[in-house]
């Protein structure tokens, strides 16, 4: 059967047996992957995870044209407030208006916990369909519901036929998993339940009297080009830039598609993944259901994964030939342009942390600008991540490696000990290190440039910048001191990971 038949996705530790424990090296790491290995490990002690209604939402409230109906505890949700930034620019470059994120919560309290809250959560639907008229309402499911049974499936179906707008119940019920990406695969399976079926109209068309027309759209130069917000505009356009060289067509998605042509992505020629991490459920549900094929083995960050992305999409199309040019062209130029900073990062020392496969094409990024890659710490370990690490393990220049759901201790042992020039991390990801000053960027934000060789470019103007001058960090660390001791600087940064059903799990 398959996952989209039933009502919520599997967890990713139990689909891929992705993990989030392990502290030793790289090679270490990926020998154990290599021989299926990996044992399945614990934290004797753990300072802090993140709950999967963060990416669930950066995608959801991106949607046009929909409302999303947080039900679950007044706190849940708040990161979008945050998001929102990135919502209204988003909406602005993609669909020329500002759109703020629209979501609004039913805020459950002790009484609801005990008495059940599908009563409130019913009439905020309805409240939603008559105030705002949207195409659809979003019912994101915090763990106060998964906790006390509301039925969110059974409440949606009940109200179907009642509102006007599509009622999409997505399950991000943060006690659930430890693994974030679980997120992509929540809201995947809604939108893949609920909103691509093609309008009867449309459908009738076809049947009758263009089916041959139909599959000819089907085998030509469309691909759908996945973005779960993890890119911003400036990078899709970097990626539809270089497709549109090869003379594809792009169809963008799911970030910022509208519910009512969301059925588009079922008429592609082919689906691209931009992050392994993120895609492979929907694409296998694309591939079983309509018939689409899939490319998803490499993250166009760096000059040679942007080489080999294009490569398979173009080996798809027998493109190849002009791919190679394309490729020679565009390196060439590139290589040139990168001669003035090079002198500079060469040798330094680089610290990078993130989702796993990001991390990992960022490290062999910062290679190819001259950097020696110190650390990474990635947030999640599973299969899709191991031909990356064949890639980064070759040559055996061995460094530290630590998967953790965040775990900023581990990290400020790490970065103690590695003493990196420089530390890449997530947005919020970089305190520690601006502490202990060290120069930091923020590997992903929506407004810069990251993917294709324009972000190799970008990214080593701004890493130039930021090392030529790196003062700013330093004198901060004079003055904002951590919380740890020498005690646990001496200590090993990996004491705390235990093999589950070994000793010492504490
Ligand atoms: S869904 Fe659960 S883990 Fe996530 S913010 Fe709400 S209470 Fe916290």
């Amino acid at each position: 059967m398959s996952y989209f038949e039933q009502r919520e996705p599997p967890k990713r530790e139990d689909r891929l047996q992705a993990r989030i424990a392990f502290g030793g090296t790289l090679c270490g790491l990926a020998d154990k992957t290599r021989g299926c290995c990996l044992d399945d490990r614990e934290r004797g002690f753990t300072q802090g995870s993140i709950c999967l209604l963060l990416p669930g939402l950066a995608m959801l409230n991106s949607l046009p044209d929909s409302v999303v109906l947080l039900h679950g505890a007044i706190g849940c949700g708040a990161c979008s407030h945050s998001q929102n930034a990135n919502v209204r620019a988003g909406s602005n470059l993609r669909r020329g208006k500002v759109k703020d994120a629209l979501w609004l919560s039913t805020a459950l309290s002790e009484t609801d916990v005990i008495s059940g809250g599908e009563v409130k959560l019913e009439e905020a639907i309805r409240e939603v369909d008559r105030r705002y008229r949207p195409s659809s309402i979003i019912v994101a499911a915090g763990c106060v519901p998964g906790i006390i049974g509301d039925d969110i499936d059974g409440v949606a179906a009940r109200l179907q036929p009642q509102v006007s707008a599509k009622i999409l119940p997505v399950h991000c019920e943060g006690f659930k998993t430890k693994i974030w990406a679980t997120a992509y695969d929540a809201v995947y399976h809604a939108i893949g339940r609920n909103l691509l079926d093609e309008p009867r109209e449309y459908e009738q068309f076809l049947q009758d009297e263009f089916a041959e027309l139909k599959e000819k759209h089907m085998l030509s130069r469309t691909v759908n080009l996945m973005n779960v917000s993890s890119m911003g505009r400036v990078d899709e356009l970097e990626l539809s830039r270089l497709l549109r060289s090869l003379g594809l067509e792009v169809n963008i998605f799911p970030v910022f598609a509208h519910p009512e042509e969301m059925y588009k992505v079922t008429r592609a020629a082919v689906s691209i993944s931009t992050c392994p991490t993120h895609d492979d459920y929907f694409l296998k549900h694309l591939e079983e259901k309509y018939g689409i094929p899939y490319i998803i083995r490499h993250m166009p960050i760096g000059i040679d994964n942007t080489s080999l992305w294009i490569r398979d999409v173009a080996a798809f199309f027998g493109l190849e030939e002009q791919a190679e040019k394309l490729i020679a062209e565009e390196v060439r130029e590139l290589q040139n342009a990168l001669e003035e900073f090079k002198p500079l990062f060469k040798g330094k020392k680089v610290f990078v942390s993130a989702g796993e496969i990001r991390a990992l094409a960022n490290g062999q990024l910062l290679r190819e600008l001259g950097f020696e890659v110190a650390g990474i710490r990635s947030f999640h370990h599973d299969e899709y991540a191991e031909a990356e690490y064949e890639k980064l393990a070759a040559g055996n220049r061995d460094f530290v490696f630590n998967i953790a759901n965040a775990q900023p201790f581990e990290e400020v042992n790490m970065l103690k000990r590695t003493k990196p020039d420089l530390f890449l991390g997530h947005w919020c990801g970089n305190a520690t290190a601006s502490k202990l000053g060290i120069a930091t960027h923020v590997i992903y934000n929506t407004g810069l440039s990251y993917i294709g060789y324009q972000g190799v470019y970008e990214l080593a103007r701004r890493l130039y910048r930021q090392l030529k001058n790196p003062l700013f960090n330093k004198r901060l660390s004079r003055y904002v001191p951590l919380p740890y001791t020498d005690r646990w600087y001496e200590a090993d940064p990996f004491k705390y990971i235990k093999t589950i059903g070994g000793e010492g799990v504490e």
